[in-house]
């Protein structure tokens, strides 16, 4: 029984005292978004498992060992995503949004499943913000998708988060690359680790992206992507850093960023921390100009990117970055008797309907304990509401910093002349 009060492994809380935090940049990152115009999109948090095995590509290591996959009670395999990106993509050909209009810009927030090896930034349920672009090839929505990554990790107020950018080509420049580096890579065979063994002759751009050291280390005298880029690749990349340039964006190019996705072409980019440790990737997009037609769609060159919201959050903390802490109540109502808290019910309408943040007594405490709670969450204004108040109409509310009392009516002018004392008083509280 103990068991069913335990969370999953990998998987976190966040609990009502936290939530302001995750509201905090989920907040700064709709309006980012918006001013970029994307709008978001829905879509469930699982799909037919066939789709992130072609979306997310066969030779990941997302499909290839991550994949929360079960059967349903009708037979189907289905799969929780591991990421944004397919189920978006899905949604575009089953709904022909190509129909209303290019470029197709959507962004989205969604829970992730991996079946991963659980450490600091690294959860089997974790949070991600991402932003989706179809039916663009210019070079100049790869630099914009990179200013509102930028954008949002300005407003966050993260610092030392670096840029790498990369191009990995097209299939015709990586035809050339993929066969340099089988040589390159046949000659470590005995050192290899199986994965990336049979990884080899299908996707050998794979092995770049090991996260076993020693494989890791052999990746390092790998030749690089960029001296095997078409003309064309070329120039895309060329004038995608240019606008980056123009946008004041300060990047590196890391020759040996791949990303995980199979369908990748043209430009990679991540923004990389040390101060979280090994985990450091908060962010990784770049385009994929294939994934549509791999999912039977027509060619719709397409970008992305996707952020992970618990690995941002590490960062803030890290970096001592300030969210500010949510407003606490304005009015707190103490009550006396059943006919103040009947009373208590309509004053309180009004408030929270000024918008005001107002609570009153509904578990049953005496009058002291109702004052000892107004002051641990720290409300603004108290008012006591007994039979005098309720005879006369009229009440005071305290101002729980200074002391000083206010007489007001209680009458349906109430709300308005609380909200007007709240914003003026002297004391200086500010709501
Ligand atoms: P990594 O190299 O860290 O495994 P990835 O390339 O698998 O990352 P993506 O699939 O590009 O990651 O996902 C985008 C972002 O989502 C990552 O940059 C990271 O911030 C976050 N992320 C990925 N996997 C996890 C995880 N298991 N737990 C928490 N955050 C994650
Ligand atoms: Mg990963």
């Amino acid at each position: 029984m103990a068991l069913i009060t335990k969370k999953i492994k990998g998987t976190e809380d966040v609990l009502p005292r936290q939530s302001y935090r995750w509201q905090f940049i989920e907040k700064i990152m709709r309006e980012e978004a918006s001013a970029y115009g994307f709008r978001e999109i829905r879509t469930p948090v699982f799909e037919h498992t066939e789709l992130f095995a072609r979306g997310v590509g066969q030779t990941t290591d997302v499909v290839q060992k991550e994949m929360y996959t079960f059967d349903t009670k009708g037979g189907e395999s289905v799969t929780l995503r591991p990421e944004g990106t397919a189920g978006a993509a899905r949604a575009v050909l089953e709904h022909a949004l190509e129909n209303e209009g290019l470029p197709i810009k959507a962004s989205y927030f969604v829970s992730c499943y991996r079946y991963e090896k659980p450490q600091a930034g690294r959860l089997r349920e974790f949070h991600q913000f991402g932003v989706e672009e179809y039916g663009t090839q210019s070079p100049a929505a790869d630099a914009e998708l990179i200013c509102l990554a930028q954008s949002v990790l300005d407003r966050l107020g993260l610092t030392e988060v670096r840029l790498e950018i990369n191009s990995i080509g097209c299939p015709e420049c990586r035809a050339k690359y993929n066969q340099a580096l089988r040589d390159y890579f046949s000659q470590y065979k005995d050192q290899l680790c199986t994965t990336c063994l049979s990884r080899l002759e299908k996707n050998p751009m794979r092995l770049l992206d090991c996260k076993s050291p020693e494989d890791h280390k052999i990746a390092e005298g790998a030749p690089i992507i960029t001296d095997y880029l078409c003309e064309e690749c070329e120039a895309h990349f060329e004038q995608t850093k240019k606008y980056l340039d123009s946008a004041g964006i300060s990047y590196e190019v890391n020759p040996t960023i791949v990303r995980g996705l199979d369908y990748y072409t043209k430009t990679v980019f991540e923004f990389i921390t040390d101060c979280i440790g090994a985990q450091g990737t908060v962010c990784g997009g770049g385009r994929y100009d294939g994934l549509i037609e791999e999912l039977g769609g027509k060619h719709l060159p397409s970008l992305g990117f996707a952020m992970g919201l618990e690995r941002i959050l590490m960062v803030m903390d890290a970096q001592g970055v300030e969210i500010p802490q949510p407003e606490p109540c304005a009015l707190y109502i103490a009550t006396m008797g059943d006919e103040a808290k009947v009373k208590a019910f309509s004053l309180l309408r009004q408030v929270r309907e000024c918008g005001l943040q107002a609570e009153t007594d509904v578990v049953g405490r005496g009058l002291r304990a109702q004052m000892k709670y107004a002051d641990k969450i720290g409300a603004k204004y108290s008012l006591v509401l007994g039979d005098n108040e309720i005879a006369e109409n009229k009440a005071n509310v305290k101002n729980m910093d200074s002391g000083e009392q206010t007489e007001l009516a209680l009458d349906e002018s109430f709300a308005e002349k609380f909200s007007v004392l709240s914003l003026t008083d002297k004391a200086g509280f500010e709501i």
